[in-house]
């Protein structure tokens, strides 16, 4: 029997981890007891991990077309239809998309092979879909992607404000440490602001259902609310905030009746708010998965500015990441418009580091496509390569028909995942064997900035590879032998941990410059760390913006003019489908839908439908139905509730065509995208039931 310490692979919570592996291989898994995120907790999917080793439809050998490969032929094919498409086409007709499942290391090769040796931006990560309202939004209010807080406030905190996020089942451990700390401290209050009545709903003291859409409009009500109530933080906003006044202003002349909410609850909201100086804001996917999210992100965070509820203990905006590496994806550059280490790739200075740094040949001036771009670009036969790592677009992409088609369409298509039968890799032209967690070895970084390791349980099933080692050898294959000569991915770590130390000189807050001469020995060691990580902060950093300095050229936190803009009406006689995660099931399934237990709690794709539209439609509890729209059509089992308001129901989005053969809610979603961050609205589709 030997014990390993490693990370769960599921939500940004990031919980600590440990395996007991016996010599048969059994795997057996607790909460890892002193992990600063879970102190031994694990939610439904954590504790389950272990029986999600099942070898059945495990990918275990390079397959070209329908037959199996070797490594040198598959890798060969793939250097040499990336460089022969690169010669004819130029570097931006080649595109890696890839996904907030893999760990630090392989991002970093990702990245560097993409933009420092192809030449291209054509990087997007599945994080698209998850965190880039935030990331856009904290970047125009903060000049960096930084999340200020830790999970400590949450227990500190005296007002817990829930913004578009199901807590208890989308980041269940984080859940149960408010669910703790109330119960240590009944005076502490909770407000679930959701258009559905969720589980989250158990722990709080005020439910508020607004209208889908209509955060901005709340959060600019409370902003205006601040300033007549004089609870403004003057010396604050003095010595470090700019935009007070157009914030305000637009605040101010906003109507918060689109909010839909009743004077009673929305009053007190507006008085816990501001009576309350330890308030945190927690937001997720309801803000972010918006037409208009990078808005709402700075709505919340304008509040927080405006009155100095940032930096400080038990207070500030507090994002919670969907995807175990999310953070450490857009940490390292994984989006098309970022560089490693929170640089700008539109930033000339910001280039010439990185390039200096990598060696390079080449550097891409302009940001690359964003995910639901790129597809079009795929569709129009402008990115004639395609590379997708550890995600499955087919399913969770928007308009998931129109990203199939322009997969198939796509002149070559290589998918790395360890499933050999996803919907994407059916129809790729190489797929090549991945290892998955438990396999796998490197770092992640959680929701609060926390570094943690994922460590290998069992060796690689079959032939698999770890991807940074996949991705390093076609870039030797394809004539950067020097460049990707990593032979570990301590090695890779060390040389990312370098790189940040040059972006901290240039005022970039992403700095663990203090692990760049780590042993491998030592490597293998990390405990759990928090960045920045430096020489003068070795064991890692607290809160940011504790000294009120942001990394504006200003140094001042900015405030923005926002308006409410995107619509929060229900849609009449069609109906406003809204989609998310359920507790038990993660992405796509690959790993839980192994777990008999995990899918007992949702065994099928469902539609959660209010009894009017039930009734108006015909439809009874249990039927099937087929929900429609403009893109495309699924079929769920109805599940008829008041949770969900009139007009607007609501369906999971796990489902794949293995598991349920028109269970794919995504075709069903439009490819409409907030304009500023690229993050598509997957909680409008316009729908029809029957
Ligand atoms: Fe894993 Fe998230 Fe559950 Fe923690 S809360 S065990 S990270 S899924």
């Amino acid at each position: 029997m030997k014990t390993i310490c490693t990370t769960c692979p599921y939500c940004g919570v990031g919980c600590g981890v440990l395996a007991n592996v016996d010599d048969a291989g059994t795997v057996k898994i607790k909460g890892h007891p002193t992990h600063p995120a879970n102190l031994g907790r694990l939610c439904s999917k954590g504790s389950a991990l272990g029986e999600t080793f099942d070898p059945e439809g495990r990918l275990l050998a390079p397959q070209i077309g329908t037959r199996s490969a070797g490594w040198d032929e598959a890798l060969d094919l793939v250097a040499d239809r990336f460089s022969q498409t690169i010669a004819e086409h130029g570097p931006d007709s080649v595109a890696f998309y890839v996904s907030g499942q893999l760990l630090t290391e392989d991002y970093y090769v990702a990245n560097k092979l993409m933009k420092g040796y192809i030449g291209s931006a054509n990087i997007d990560t599945n994080s698209r879909l998850c965190m880039a309202s935030t990331v856009a939004g904290h970047k125009r209010a903060f000049g960096t992607d930084t999340v200020p807080g830790v999970y400590e406030d949450l227990e500190e905190a005296d007002l817990i404000v829930l913004v578009g996020s199901n807590l208890a089942w989308c980041h269940p451990v984080l859940y149960q440490r408010i669910v703790a700390a109330k119960k240590a401290r009944p005076q502490m209050k909770v407000v679930n602001i959701d258009p559905r009545r969720t589980a989250t709903c158990d722990i709080a003291d005020l439910h508020l259902p607004l209208a889908p859409g209509s955060d901005v409009a709340l959060f600019n009500r409370l902003l205006s609310e601040i300033h007549q109530q004089g609870c403004v933080d003057s010396a604050f906003v003095g010595a470090h905030v700019e935009g007070f006044e157009d914030a305000l202003n637009a605040a101010s002349g906003e109507d918060a009746s689109a909010t839909g909410l009743n004077h009673h609850d929305l009053t007190t909201f507006l008085n816990w708010w501001i009576g309350t100086e330890k308030t945190v804001t927690v937001f997720s996917q309801g803000v972010n998965q918006s037409q208009q999210g990078t808005d709402k992100v700075n709505a919340i965070l304008n509040c927080h500015l405006a009155t100095g509820r940032i930096g400080k203990p038990g207070c500030g905006p507090f994002s919670v990441t969907g995807q175990p590496n999310a953070m450490g994806g857009r940490e390292v550059g994984g989006l098309a418009n970022m560089l490693a280490c929170h640089l700008d790739i539109e930033n000339e200075t910001h280039r010439d580091v990185v390039q200096g740094f990598w060696k390079s040949p080449t550097m891409p001036e302009q940001a690359g496509l964003k995910a639901v771009d790129l597809f079009e670009a795929v569709g129009r036969g402008e990115i004639k390569a395609l590379w997708i790592m550890c995600t499955n677009p087919v399913v969770s992409l928007p308009d998931a028909d129109k990203v199939k088609a322009a997969i198939e369409g796509c002149d070559f298509v290589v998918v790395s995942d360890l499933s050999a039968d996803t919907d994407t890799a059916k129809i790729a032209d190489v797929v090549l064997p991945a290892t998955g967690w438990g396999e796998k070895d490197g770092t992640v970084t959680n929701s609060e900035r926390m570094i943690s390791r994922q460590r290998a349980i069992l060796p690689p099933a079959g032939q698999a590879r770890h991807d940074w080692d996949i991705m390093s050898d076609v870039g030797r294959r394809m004539g950067w032998a020097d460049a990707f000569a990593y032979s570990a991915p301590a090695d890779i770590f060390r040389e990312y941990a370098e790189l940040s130390g040059l972006a901290s000189a240039l005022n970039r807050d992403f700095d663990i410059s203090g692990l760049q001469s780590l042993s491998d020995a030592e490597f293998e060691a990390l405990e759990p760390t928090r960045w920045p990580i430096t020489a003068n902060a070795p064991k890692g950093s607290q809160r940011m913006f504790a000294d009120g300095q942001f990394f504006t050229p200003s140094s001042r936190g900015r405030m923005l003019a926002v308006h409410q803009n995107a619509t929060t009406k229900a849609y009449g006689e069609t109906l406003r489908l809204n989609t998310g995660r359920i507790r038990d099931q993660w992405h796509t399934m690959t790993r839980t839908a192994k777990s008999p237990r995990l899918s007992t709690h949702m065994a099928e794709p469902y539609l959660e439908i209010h009894p009017d539209d039930a009734k108006n439609n015909g439809i009874r509890d249990a039927d099937l139905v087929r929900v429609q729209s403009a893109e495309g059509e699924a079929v769920l089992r109805a599940l008829i509730t008041d949770r969900v308001q009139k007009g607007v129901p609501f369906a999971p989005i796990h489902w794949t065509s293995e598991y349920a053969s028109d269970g794919r809610i995504s075709t069903v979603v439009p490819s409409v995208t907030d304009p500023v961050s690229g993050q598509p609205d997957s909680k409008a589709a316009r729908v029809t039931v029957s």
